[in-house]
C-alpha cells in the first residue's frame, strides 16, 4: 500500500519513534509546529475518523492510553498540552492514515 505511515510502521521510511506496541506507534513529525510535536498512529491502515468501524473500539481506546503515555515520555503531562486529528479537505488532513497530533511544550493558541 502506498502508504508513507504503513511505511514508516513497517520500517521502510525511518521515523524518531518515542513510543511503540503491539497497535500503536508514535514519532516525531517531520514538520513540528511545536518544542514538542508528535504523531501517534494505529498500525491498522485505517483513513480517518470517518472510517473507524465498530470493530476498531478497543483499538481506538487503547490509542488514547498510549496518548498519556506519550504526553509522559515528552513531559508534557504537567503543563498540558493538544491533541487533533484532521479530517479531509476543510480539516486539511494531507497524510490519509488515522493520526493524532500531540503539540505541546510551549503556550498553544486558540485560533481555526
Ligand atoms: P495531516 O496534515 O494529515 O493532519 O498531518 C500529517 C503530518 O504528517 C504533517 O504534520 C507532516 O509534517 C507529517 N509527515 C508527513 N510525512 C512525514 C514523514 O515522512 N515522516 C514524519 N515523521 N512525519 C511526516
Amino acid at each position: 500500500m502506498d502508504c508513507i505511515f504503513c511505511k514508516i510502521i513497517n520500517g521502510e521510511i525511518p521515523a524518531k519513534k518515542v513510543y511503540e506496541d503491539e497497535h500503536v506507534v508514535a514519532f516525531h513529525d517531520i514538520n513540528p509546529i511545536a518544542p514538542v510535536h508528535v504523531l501517534t498512529i494505529p498500525k491498522k491502515h485505517i483513513t480517518s475518523v470517518l472510517d473507524i468501524q465498530e470493530e476498531d473500539k478497543e483499538l481506538i481506546g487503547h490509542l488514547h492510553l498510549a496518548l498519556q503515555k506519550v504526553a509522559k515520555e515528552m513531559g508534557v503531562d504537567e503543563s498540558g498540552f493538544r491533541v487533533i486529528t484532521n479530517i479531509g479537505q476543510h480539516g486539511q488532513q494531507t497524510v490519509f492514515h488515522l493520526h493524532y497530533h500531540l503539540i505541546g511544550g510551549r503556550q498553544l493558541e486558540w485560533k481555526a
